[in-house]
């Protein structure tokens, strides 16, 4: 740019600028913001003042009172910070962001500013007030990185209603857990009678069952991060009357507002199997990014099972050998009638990759199955009145049921394992 050029550009910032300052008091943040794009390493505070002071050497001087566009906001960010800092007290974190929600008002003051005084060179309003909370936050707190994408600690400074929202990153865990006793559900399930909110039939509890592995993995959990709440999520879930054998099933443990972000995962493993008195063990547990959550649950694990199996009358070895081989393939399985309260009614595909059986008795038999994710193994073995094809009541030709299931193996390569 030629100093002719630069000089017209001068005269021109002069001249908004002068304009901006008749059109009302305005404070040096909104006046700087206007023409933030303008030099580095100044504030829009600094922009403001400087470009003030020359205007007044001109004799361009603004009205004094409350900035028409911000309502004196700017002068708020200490106390906001302050109460920022109150919120927060006893909670450990490393990285912030600040959001705000502005009022009416000042969303139609700021569009405004914008549109009379369209300068090309402004910053918004929410950019502005969110960096400088960030600044006067820092300051106060001596420590912590503005982190756009997984902060710790994420704050909406919530104009209309003049409060501060928090909200604390959740802790994602990974790991394996084993059920080794039947008859406890994967995830707190709520009575069926209430709801969840307490009733004679529950005990008051509002539990279906009074534990579950979500419940037995959390609590050492939820005590170390000083948390109130905690979910798992499972890559998949087996039969509440099955175990989860093997090497156990992949989940990931969410932490939800932890106070406390470090913690000792190989103690906390300890105190889970020590507690849970040979109920669930954990394993392999580590920390894992929020995006894991979907992985886990999403992946179509290949399952290995063990099934005891018994049959309405006698079946020898051969038949057993023949009807298991026969059905390694694809299975056609309509919903199971026992979860079509709430699966959708549909036909899938699952293909059943490996079957294997000892006879122990004419009528009971020890399987081992490997299928691909969702096939349903109790449906494959008494055929659903029909509704799975084939299945080894079918390929039998004699009744079959699954009496007693466990599974020994959950499968994928994208599972975040060591
Ligand atoms: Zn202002
Ligand atoms: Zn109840």
């Amino acid at each position: 740019m030629s100093e002719g050029e630069n000089m017209g550009r001068v005269g021109e910032i002069i001249e908004t600028g002068a304009a901006i300052l008749r059109s009302g008091p305005i404070c040096d943040e909104c006046l700087g913001r206007a023409f933030a794009k303008l030099g580095h390493g100044f504030s829009n505070g600094e922009r403001g003042r400087s470009l003030r002071t020359i205007l007044s050497m001109i004799g361009v001087s603004g009205r004094t009172g409350a900035c028409w566009v911000c309502d004196g906001l700017f002068s708020r960010v200490e106390d906001f910070s302050a109460r920022a800092v109150a919120a927060v007290e006893g909670v450990e974190y490393e990285s912030y962001l600040f959001g705000v929600k502005l009022t009416a008002r000042l969303r139609q003051m700021e569009l405004f500013l914008g549109e009379k005084f369209p300068t090309g060179l402004a910053e918004p309003l929410k950019h502005a007030f969110n960096r400088e909370m960030g600044k006067a936050f820092e300051a106060r707190v001596g420590h912590g990185t503005l982190d756009l994408t997984h902060p710790h600690l994420s704050f909406i400074i919530n104009l209309e209603r003049d409060r501060i929202e928090l909200r604390v990153l959740s802790l994602y865990i990974y790991g394996r857990y084993c059920k080794l006793v039947r008859g406890i559900p994967q995830t707190r399930w709520p009575c069926r009678l209430c709801q969840g909110k307490g009733c004679e039939a529950c005990g008051f509890t509002g539990k279906q069952y009074s534990e579950s592995v979500e419940e037995i993995a959390a609590a050492p959990f939820l005590t170390a991060a000083g948390a109130e709440k905690a979910h798992l999520h499972g890559a998949g879930r087996e039969d509440i009357d099955a175990r989860m054998l093997g090497t156990g099933r992949p989940f990931i443990l969410e932490v939800l507002s932890p106070r406390r972000r470090t913690l000792d995962l190989s103690l906390l493993q300890e105190a889970v199997n020590i507690g849970s008195a040979g109920k669930v063990e954990v394993s392999g547990l580590h920390f894992v990014s929020r995006e894991t959550v979907a992985l886990v649950k999403e992946t179509h694990a290949e399952k290995t099972y063990r099934a005891r199996v018994c049959f309405e009358s006698e079946v020898t070895p051969a038949d057993l050998a023949r009807a298991l081989s026969s059905l390694v393939g694809t299975i056609h399985q309509r919903t199971p009638v026992r979860v079509s309260h709430r699966r959708a009614d549909l036909v899938r595909e699952r293909r059943l990759l490996d079957a294997d059986g000892t006879l122990l008795a004419p009528r009971e038999a020890d399987l081992i199955l490997r299928g691909e994710g969702g096939l349903y193994i109790k449906e494959l073995i008494s055929g659903d009145g029909g509704r799975t094809v084939p299945s080894l009541s079918e390929r039998l030709g004699i009744a079959s049921y699954v009496a007693e299931l466990d599974v020994i193996d959950v499968t994928s390569e994208s599972f975040p394992d060591f």
